[in-house]
This record gives structure tokens, C-alpha cells and sequence, in this order.
């Protein structure tokens, strides 16, 4: 039966991408990330890229009906049929209802909060740096970032949007448009809060448990 679909919801920063790896790991489902995706697209080269590469950089979300789409055909691949873990989808309320349908009929099995303070995932983007090729996150605090990848040998560069004005923008954007997302999944009795402040084994068994709690 497997783990059905797990959705991850936090600040930009807050750790999901780390997270929704070792939840993929662990469950055997595909961790599908749509950042990673859409930044894919753009290297690409692709007609998807082309479209969606000012919006990105400007820390702006590209529109609901596209990038359902993308998640819609990822979902019917193979490998997600038997559960995946969401990072960065839904984003907001239309994309939740729209995802809705897209579950049908078993439906999403957990929304988890990875809360983190604001002030927090600020320092951590400013500082961050991601491998270029196979996206392992890396950080410039302390000063010097590695300049390539440990994992693959990738060049470690710096996202486009980790820039002052668009960290800005992207967390306004959190605010307003995901976070009406937690009363969403709230009241359907789905939404587990973990503190992503702890350090990455801890907030890993933490989520692992309350997923547990909820399949039980
Ligand atoms: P972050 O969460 O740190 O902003 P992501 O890598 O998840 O980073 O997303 C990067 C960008 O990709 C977003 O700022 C947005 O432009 C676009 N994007 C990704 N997922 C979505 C989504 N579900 N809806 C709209 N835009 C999205």
C-alpha cells in the first residue's frame, strides 16, 4: 500500500528539501520537489523554463495551473504509485484543493509543518549555497563554501533567489499565500508540527514519528 502521499510545509529555508530526502529514502517513494523541478527546466533550456525563469528569480510563484500540471504528470509516473513525499507543492490554497484531486481517491496522508523562526531561515538563505548539479545543500557560515560538490563533484554556486529582495519576497509570499495552507490541513485532522530548530537527525526522527502516529 505504501506510505501515500506526505507533504511538507515550512519556511524557505526551514530544511524540507533535506528532510523530504531521507523521507524518500526511508519509505521507498519518490521525493518530488518542485524547485528542483522547475529550476531543472530552466536549465534545460526547456519551453516550461523559458516561462517560469523571471518569476523565479524575482522570488514570485509561478501560476497554480502550471506547475499542477507538472505535479500531475510527475505523479502519474511509476515510481509514485505507491505514495511520495511533496516538497514545495502545495503552495497555496488552490494548489491544495487542486491536489485533492490529484490524490483521489485515498487522499493526502500527512501535512507536516517544519516550523522554524523567521529570523532563523533568513540567516540560513543568506548563507546558503546549493550543488548546481545534483542539488546538496551546503553553507557559506563559516566562510569559505566548498566550490564543489562532496556528493558528485558538481559546482557549488549560489541560488539566484537567495538575494536580499528576493528572500523577502519569497517569505511574504509564504505568509500570505502558504500559510493558510495549516488551517487547511488542520481541520481535516492531517497537520503534525515538528520544530525544524533542532539539529537534522532529531528533526527527522521527530517527523518520522508523528507519521508513524498518523498511520497508525
Ligand atoms: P523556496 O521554497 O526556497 O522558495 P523552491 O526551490 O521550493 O524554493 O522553489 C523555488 C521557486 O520555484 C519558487 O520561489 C517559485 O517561483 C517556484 N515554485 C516552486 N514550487 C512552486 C509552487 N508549488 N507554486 C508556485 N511556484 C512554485
Amino acid at each position: 500500500m505504501g506510505v501515500g502521499l506526505i507533504i511538507l510545509i515550512g519556511k524557505q529555508g526551514a530544511g524540507k528539501g533535506t528532510q523530504c530526502a531521507r523521507l524518500a529514502a526511508r519509505y521507498g517513494v519518490p521525493h518530488i520537489a518542485t524547485g528542483d523541478m522547475l529550476r531543472a527546466a530552466v536549465r534545460s533550456g526547456s519551453e516550461l523554463g523559458g516561462k517560469v525563469a523571471a518569476l523565479m528569480d524575482a522570488g514570485h510563484l509561478v501560476p497554480d495551473e502550471l506547475i499542477t500540471a507538472v505535479v500531475a504528470d510527475r505523479l502519474r509516473e511509476a515510481d509514485a504509485a505507491h505514495g511520495a513525499i511533496l516538497d514545495g507543492y502545495p503552495r497555496t490554497l488552490a494548489q491544495a484543493e487542486a491536489l485533492e484531486e490529484l490524490a483521489s481517491p485515498r487522499g493526502v496522508t500527512a501535512a507536516i509543518l517544519l516550523d522554524v523562526p523567521t529570523e532563523t531561515v533568513v540567516k540560513r538563505l543568506s548563507a546558503r549555497r546549493v550543488c548546481e548539479d545534483c542539488q546538496t545543500v551546503y553553507s557559506a557560515d563559516p566562510w569559505p563554501p566548498p566550490a564543489t560538490c562532496s556528493n558528485c563533484g558538481g559546482r557549488v554556486v549560489q541560488r539566484a533567489d537567495d538575494t536580499p529582495a528576493a528572500i523577502t519576497e519569497r517569505l511574504r509570499a509564504y505568509e500570505q499565500e502558504t500559510a493558510p495552507l495549516l488551517d487547511f490541513y488542520r481541520v481535516k485532522g492531517l497537520l503534525a508540527i515538528v520544530d525544524g530548530s533542532e539539529e537534522l537527525d532529531e528533526v527527522t526522527r521527530r517527523i518520522v514519528a508523528a507519521l508513524d502516529a498518523a498511520r497508525a
